[in-house]
């Protein structure tokens, strides 16, 4: 590929809506552009990236049997309302009508369309199993799309399907996909994790995520460094032993909902002994006396100056709230907060925080926040919740780093992660919902018993910037490089002999099947330097009259410092 004739587009800043690093380098690597929220067109430079991703999952989707179809973007409602899912999915699910006024969906996953396919189309126990995948755009319109590619509302994604016989086929194939996973996120070279998690909307009860390490996933995991013990957050806390988390008979609201929180509400609420790190949070209460009389709005905690002076986080006489804390200062406050101090709206933190106190574990559970104001508050506010805007960000945990494993092998540690891909045993969930059987051995119709497989094909490139980048760009790992090599002449206008020298190491890599680019954009060596570690070839080689004089190119992996002299004659085994 010759520069000149592709497609570079680069810029020098990032837009001011990317907030992560990965959002930031697609964009100025000219990788995609933005069409509308969470929509994107895929650039020539990052389609390329894409089509790498996908030929390695066919690859080892195919390895491991699995069949590629292709099913429709636009389904029938028909299908969804079979399994009630057509009303159930909520506002994520994107619901058109025909001309004949007839429902349509936008496929945000398709287990009811291959169910379909499964019903009519095997019969016989015989044909069994069966793993169907696709990879194809998927558009679910979510509360928040953001960090461009990685959380998209159009996006592409790898769903399988499996159907057995039995259970314990259908354990077996999910067993089959799980190590396909590990080969396909160890070929892309990123350092991730299975953990265990709760199977959500689609049911079930086997299920596992594969998250990308990443200190800005959405998602936390937890882990025993000790042993192989790894769940996401809502599994550990669900395995976790029950600590209460409201008074006896009085159930806090699972969703929030704005209404009175008295002082009562707060102090059932901090007298629970629930271990909890906080991300963020606003929490606000009133004072209370021996009686537990309100004598004012005063208790606060990390919560910014209000209406009312309250620069400085103070602790009140609520029961529970000694156990640790201490008063923070306005400057603890900005370096948290990284912000100044301001009133920041009636609900919510825009930024991550640790509570200050002694211990990096608070004593507190569903929080109720708000505004100091009567009528403006929320209870029962969890982190990672569907919560209406404006987003809540208490990051409550039922589980803390330093518990002890649920193994006995040692203590937990928290990171966070990025879900690349998913893994779930759904039993008989979609088959039984919509009949769906096939002939046993003993000739009666059976219900299948299926499993599905997600990755997410554009989050991944996301994921793996995250991970490789540096103060230049991106450094892609080699498997998923829009291009591996890039060729860089110095002078080729003027020089025949640079220009002779780089059309043919281009021409011999290109025949050697190595995907290189030559970049005869004529562009001086500082801007065409740039380009390309923006982009994040993985392999340069720069050639120059200078270094042609001795027989040389100059060869420099993304992550060298500087470059070193590769005779000409071995750079092709070299780069190999
Ligand atoms: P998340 O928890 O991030 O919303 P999910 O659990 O809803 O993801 P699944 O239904 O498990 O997603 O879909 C399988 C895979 O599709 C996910 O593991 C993820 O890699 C990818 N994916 C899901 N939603 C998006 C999105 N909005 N943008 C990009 N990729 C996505
Ligand atoms: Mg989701
Ligand atoms: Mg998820
Ligand atoms: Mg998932």
């Amino acid at each position: 590929m010759k520069a000149s004739q592709f497609f570079v587009s680069t810029y020098k800043e990032a837009p001011a809506d990317a907030e992560v690093v990965s959002h930031k380098l697609m964009i100025r690597a000219g990788l995609i552009r933005r069409v509308s929220a969470g929509i994107y067109t895929y650039m020539p430079m990052g389609l390329r990236v894409l089509h790498k991703v996908a030929a390695i999952v066919r690859e080892e989707m195919n390895r491991a049997g699995a069949v590629e179809l292709s099913m429709p973007l636009v389904q029938p409602g028909e299908l969804w309302q079979e399994t009630g899912r057509f009303e159930k999915m909520g506002p994520e699910l994107l619901r058109l009508k025909d001309r004949h006024g007839r429902d349509f969906v936008m496929q945000p996953t398709s287990e009811e369309v291959v169910t379909d396919i499964a019903r009519s189309e095997l019969r016989s126990y015989k044909q069994l199993p069966v793993n169907l995948y696709q990879i194809q755009t998927k558009f679910r319109d979510e509360r928040r799309p953001r960090f461009g590619l990685m959380r998209g509302r159009e996006f592409i994604m790898k769903d399988a399907y499996s159907f057995d016989k039995d259970k314990a086929g259908a354990q077996a194939s999910y067993q089959i996909m799980r190590e396909a996973y590990s080969r396909i996120f160890d070929r892309f070279g990123l350092r991730y994790r299975a953990v265990a998690a709760d199977s959500g909307a689609i049911g079930g009860d086997l299920s596992e995520e594969f998250q990308v390490i990443a200190a800005t996933g959405e998602d936390a995991i937890i882990y025993c460094p000790g042993s192989d013990y790894a769940a996401n957050i809502e599994k550990a806390e669900a395995a976790a032993p029950s600590r209460p988390r409201s008074a006896p008979g009085q159930p806090l609201a699972k969703t929030p909902t704005p209404g009175k929180s008295t002082c009562a509400d707060v102090a059932d609420l901090l007298s629970i002994p629930l271990r909890t790190t906080v991300k963020s949070l606003v929490l606000a209460t009133d004072t209370l006396d021996e009686q537990g009389a309100i004598t004012g709005s005063q208790v606060w905690l990390l919560l910014l100056r209000g209406d009312h002076d309250m620069n400085e986080v103070k602790v009140g006489k609520v029961p529970g709230l000694d156990q640790g804390f201490r008063f923070a200062t306005e400057a603890e406050i900005i370096e948290h907060f990284g912000a100044k101090p301001g009133y920041l709206g009636p609900i919510g933190l825009q930024k991550p925080v640790r509570i200050i106190a002694d211990r990096e574990v608070a004593v507190l559970g569903d929080w109720v926040c708000g505004a100091n104001e009567v009528d403006f508050h929320y209870t029962g506010v969890n982190w990672g919740r569907d919560l209406p805007e404006p987003e809540l960000v208490a990051d409550i945990r039922n589980v803390v780093a330093g518990d002890p494993s649920p193994d006995g092998q040692g203590e937990l540690a928290i990171e966070r992660g990025i879900e690349i891909g998913h893994i779930f045993y759904l039993g008989t969930k979609y088959s039984k919902a919509m009949e769906a059987t096939f002939l046993d051995e003993s000739g009666k119709p059976s219900f299948f018993e299926m499993g599905c497989y997600g990755i997410g094909v554009t989050r991944l490139p996301a994921a793996a910037i995250e991970q490789n980048h540096d103060e230049r760009g991106i450094i892609w790992p080699d498997a998923i490089a829009p291009f591996t090599v890039v060729v860089c002449p110095i002078g080729m206008d003027r020089s025949e002999a640079v220009r002779e020298a780089a059309e043919a190491l281009h021409a011999q890599l290109a025949q050697a099947g190595v995907d290189v680019i030559l970049d005869d954009r004529g562009e001086r060596p500082g801007a065409m330097f740039a380009d390309w570690e923006l982009i994040g070839v993985p392999h340069r080689v720069v050639i120059s009259d200078r270094n042609l004089k001795e027989g040389q190119f100059e060869y420099q992996h993304r992550r060298q410092e500087s470059p070193q002299k590769v005779s000409s004659g071995n750079i092709m085994a070299f780069l190999k």
